[in-house]
């Protein structure tokens, strides 16, 4: 899993919305394309046909407020007509429509946002997995320690299915990694993958006194 493309097709309205869902999707090593924030950076929509070619998922995020965007429809006929598998988030199921009116997507659950996120997490571990089964240990996040002066490298792999990681989240027990320099740990909730704490590496001053 390293290298593809996630195009998130929504709503200019939506776009507080769709940046709460893919804050943490967008640390892993894939690209996620949100298509209001490549327009911000320069780019007109008409130009995101590139983008949307070559991207591995579309996600459509279809609200009350995306039903009258023609931008969504019609990015969402492209991608299907180029053989893109297109994944819908809905507020409710009736918002899809056309060709993806019976696709199985994820419900957007704006009062459990976590919820929310762990499924979408489910199903983009399903589609950009090619490579075998949710249980393949092939998904992490890499990110520079934040540790002043460190920025080392850290990487968080994800060894448990998603469904030990909801069981996970439910005990609230979280994931850790520790940066290899300076050994500060890193907390994670299962659920989202969000970043919940970080703590100073103990060995810290050990390795002061042992130099
Ligand atoms: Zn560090």
């Amino acid at each position: 899993m390293t290298g593809e493309q996630v195009f998130v097709s929504h709503a200019p309205a939506d776009l507080d919305l769709v940046q709460d869902l893919f804050s943490t999707v967008k640390n892993f090593p894939f690209g996620v394309h949100i298509a209001l924030e490549e327009i911000e950076s320069g780019r007109s929509r008409k130009r995101l046909e590139g983008r949307l070619a070559n991207s591995d998922v579309v996600v459509a995020v279809l609200t009350e407020r995306s039903a009258r965007s023609q931008w969504i429809n019609q990015e969402i006929g492209y991608a299907l007509a180029k053989g893109i598998p297109v994944l819908p988030l809905y507020t409710d199921e009736s918002q899809r429509g056309g060709f993806i009116s019976d696709v199985e997507g994820v419900t957007i659950d704006r009062q459990n946002l976590s919820f929310t996120i762990f499924n979408l997490l489910c199903r983009l571990r399903s589609e950009l997995a090619p490579l075998g089964a949710l249980s393949v240990p092939n998904w992490y996040i890499r990110f520079p320690c934040t540790v002043p002066g460190c920025d080392h490298p850290v990487t968080l792999e994800l060894e448990q299915g998603q469904t030990k990681l909801w069981k996970l989240h439910k005990h609230g027990q979280l994931l850790t990694t520790s940066c290899d320099v300076c050994e500060s740990t890193y907390y994670f909730d299962p659920a989202t993958i969000g970043f919940v704490r970080r703590e100073a590496g103990v060995q810290r001053s050990d390795s002061r006194s042992r130099s």
